[in-house]
């Protein structure tokens, strides 16, 4: 970042001027919503402008610029030919004014953000000048999501800051409490006049004074990429005091929260020491209690292998509410990101999700059913048991060019697509160093990937 974003106090300050045309006035119109005293130079003035310091809402205090005209000013914007920028320009910077030159970033010292004014609430969007058009796409989008009271709104909300710090607890209900107020049924109830208003400040005022106890939400994160996430899910992750996060989890992901949320990562990597999941339920159990609104944040469905059950069943077990929000398993992500239909009529009928790892040791499966003809299935945590895998269903007698793909860091930068048959699986996974995560879906192809399987019976023939 070379350019530091900062909101400058202009109240009865001088601001100087310099030009008369249309892009001044664009400027004059900005700092018009401020209550700075505007100082102009130009040689001619549009009608507007002249309006204006008619009406005394600015001084037209010469044609010509002197280094004097900066006098007192704290800062100066210039909509002028070349050679006078120039001049204004070297000698704002001579007496540290900050100065800005309309579409001279190089004569600048200052860039004039794109802006949503929500009096007090005011967002700016910059690009270091870089992409003036993305700064103003933005700004379009923020203006539709930023409703037209929020100013009102957050006048009314300085007016109750003291009520609120005497009746609800600082920390976490006094932030939940602003929540409700901003973006839950207080803020309704403000659009529909001030008796709904009051009376809803008062229950909420009421209920979070109250000492509370936490929740847990089980989150569902899905397989990587940030835009598979649910609505929801980025709701409780904007609203979460607390982050309880596992391995698989990209710190893209974990942007949603607030910069102040404390983040705890109880990644279980493979063969290193890690959290256990006894010690995962007493951390859960603990913010909770200490009435923390909680994210226990997963990797794709908190209930597709994910142990999801098990941490709800000791959170209630230990009086504490659980909410469960679902994520994109691996095994639809995945699938969907590459273009693997996982079910076809005239192919298969159902598909089998299952896994290759569990910590009670390598597990077995229903594999005489799995090798019958027509059967397809996705296994998660398949990559080192994949010899395991491969050999039980060639004993149980599947044919060994059914087709395999295999998925390795589905949705991501990184994704990794690799073809080949259940009788190379094994093989395939060591020469092309699949290290995981990955999804191993047997029994379906992509158009691609049935010539791989033409092809395999063909040197095999
Ligand atoms: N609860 C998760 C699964 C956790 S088990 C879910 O619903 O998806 C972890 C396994 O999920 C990994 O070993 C891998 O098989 C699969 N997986 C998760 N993310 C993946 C990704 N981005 N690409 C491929 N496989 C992934």
């Amino acid at each position: 970042m070379r350019y530091f974003p900062l909101f400058i106090d202009l109240k009865a300050r001088k601001v100087l001027v310099v030009g008369g045309g249309e892009e001044a006035l664009r400027k004059v119109r900005l700092l018009l919503k401020t209550e700075a005293r505007i100082e102009l130079i130009a040689r001619e003035l549009h009608p507007e402008l002249t309006d204006l310091a008619i009406g005394g809402n600015i001084a037209w205090i010469g044609r010509d610029f002197s280094p004097s005209s900066l006098d007192g000013a704290a800062c100066a914007f210039v909509a002028a030919d070349e050679e006078l920028s120039r001049r204004v320009s070297s000698e704002a910077h001579k007496r540290d004014i900050l100065v800005n030159v309309v579409d001279e970033a190089d004569l600048s010292s200052a860039i004039v953000p794109a802006i949503v004014d929500r009096d007090p609430v005011v967002v700016a969007v910059g690009t270091e000048g870089s992409a003036p058009v993305l700064a103003q796409g933005i700004r379009s989008e923020l203006e539709a999501d930023l409703p037209p009271f929020l100013g009102a709104l957050t006048k009314a909300a300085g007016a109750l800051r003291e009520r609120v710090a005497q009746q609800v607890p600082a920390g976490s209900a006094r932030r939940r409490f602003w929540r409700h107020f901003f973006f839950g049924s207080i803020r309704s109830a403000f659009t529909r006049g001030t008796a709904e208003f009051d009376h809803e400040v008062d229950a909420a005022l009421q209920a979070f004074g109250e000492p509370t106890i936490g929740r847990v939400a089980l989150v569902g994160a899905g397989p990587g990429d940030p835009e598979l996430l649910t609505l929801k899910a980025q709701r409780k992750l904007r609203e979460a005091d607390v982050i309880v996060f596992d391995r698989l989890i990209g710190p893209q992901i974990l942007e949603y929260a607030r910069r102040d949320a404390e983040r705890i990562a109880v990644g279980k990597e493979p063969g290193k020491h890690s959290i256990s999941q006894e010690e995962i339920n007493s951390i859960l159990i603990r913010e909770a209690k200490a009435g923390k609104q909680v994210v226990r944040l997963k990797g794709g469905d908190p209930y597709v292998f994910g142990r999801g059950g098990e941490e709800q069943a000791a959170l209630t077990a230990a009086g504490i509410a659980v909410d469960v929000v679902p994520g994109i398993t691996a095994a639809l992500g995945c699938a969907a990101a590459i273009g693997l239909p996982l079910t076809q009529r005239g192919r298969n009928q159902s598909l089998t999700i299952l896994t290759g790892a569990s910590e009670d040791g390598t597990p077995e499966h229903d594999w005489s059913f799995l090798a019958q003809k027509g059967q397809a299935f996705a296994v998660y945590m398949g990559v080192g048991t994949a010899g395991h895998t491969q050999a039980r269903l060639l004993n149980a007698g599947i044919d060994p060019f059914t087709p395999v793909t295999i998925v390795e860091n589905g949705t991501l930068e990184n994704e990794r697509v690799v073809a080949t048959v259940i009788g190379e699986l094994s093989s395939t996974i060591r020469t092309n160093s699949i290290q995981g995560p990955a999804m191993i879906y047997v029994g379906l192809v992509r158009r691609n990937e049935a010539s791989v399987v033409a092809f395999a019976r063909k040197i095999a023939s």
